[in-house]
């Protein structure tokens, strides 16, 4: 394992050095993303390799096995507003019939190779009139939900408190089962939402009401009660890319569940995370500066 100390040094010299590529607009920013390939070198075949220290990282093994040694390298790409600019409404289509994750598999993995079965759904949803997948698994013959598109969910429902109390409200995401990845955005958020009271208010959103985080399993059924019983107040997507996008409606068969049109808690987490990227707001817990 590469000591990751060492890295977040190499990933601040890297900044430093392609600083110009940082986008000044709001919105926009520099990703990084560190990856890491198998190297593993074939001797028999590229006998010339080990004259040529070049070349030796990108000579590889061809077959089916673990590979022996890894290279980690840093993308830094300058990227805009994954849909759109602000908060704009993301229409899920959610799919059962295909699966992103399952249990005992890679889910909880960032590999490149539990992207491909996403595809052909993707653009069976957007043929529908949807931006992204929500993703299902079949248990016990309910369609419980995982993430949507490569991002994670989270729900906001309105707690049923007794009368004449200030009800509070729970923001609700996955439990991290092994068939959900573990994002930091999804994790800053649980922070950020326990975090908001009348010391560290979210922007814009009343510091009275309060935010229960919590991860607990969720399934289509339950959101279509939650809906139909007016307590499903908001779903929003996160990630590093998109940072937070609200879900405007999310089609189910023959159905689709709609949301209400104000997004406040989405909003106001967005803004935060975006003033906390852009150095505006101090939060100790996980910004690192360059
Ligand atoms: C990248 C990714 C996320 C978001 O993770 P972040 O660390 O917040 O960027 C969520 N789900 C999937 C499947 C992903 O690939």
């Amino acid at each position: 394992m590469f000591d990751e100390t060492e890295l977040l040094t190499l990933i601040k010299k890297l900044v430093t050095i392609d600083k110009k590529w940082i986008p000044s607009e709001p919105g926009y920013s520099l990703y990084l993303r560190p990856t890491m390939i198998g190297t593993k070198k074939c001797q028999f075949w590229f006998p010339f390799s080990q004259f040529s220290s070049f070349l030796m990282p990108f000579v590889s093994d061809l077959g089916v096995a673990a590979s022996t040694h890894a290279m980690i390298y840093v993308i830094a790409c300058p990227g805009g507003p994954y849909f759109g600019n602000g908060n704009t409404a993301l229409p899920l289509y959610a799919v059962s019939e295909s699966v992103r994750a399952w249990p005992g598999g890679t889910g909880s993995f960032k590999l490149g190779s539990n992207y491909a079965s996403g595809f052909d759904p993707q653009r069976r949803a957007a043929a529908l009139g949807y931006k992204q997948c929500l993703w299902l698994l079949e248990e016990n013959g309910e369609h419980k939900v995982t993430e949507a598109g490569a991002m994670n969910f989270f729900v906001v429902l309105k707690k049923e408190g007794k009368e004449g109390e200030k009800d509070g409200l729970e923001v609700v995401t996955p439990p991290l089962d092994g068939t959900i990845l573990p994002g930091v955005t999804r994790d800053s958020i649980l922070r950020l939402c326990d975090a908001h009271g009348p010391e560290t208010p979210l922007p814009d959103y009343d510091p009275e009401t309060r935010l229960e985080p919590h991860e607990r399993s969720m399934t289509m059924s339950q959101l279509q009660k939650w809906a139909a019983e007016g307590r499903l107040v908001e779903c929003f997507c996160v990630g590093t890319a998109v940072i937070v996008a609200s879900v405007d409606r999310i089609g189910y068969g023959e159905k689709e569940i709609t949301l209400p049109q104000g997004t406040p808690i989405a909003n106001a987490l967005l803004s935060r995370l975006q003033s906390i990227q852009e150095g505006k707001f101090e939060w100790q817990a996980w910004s690192v500066k360059c």
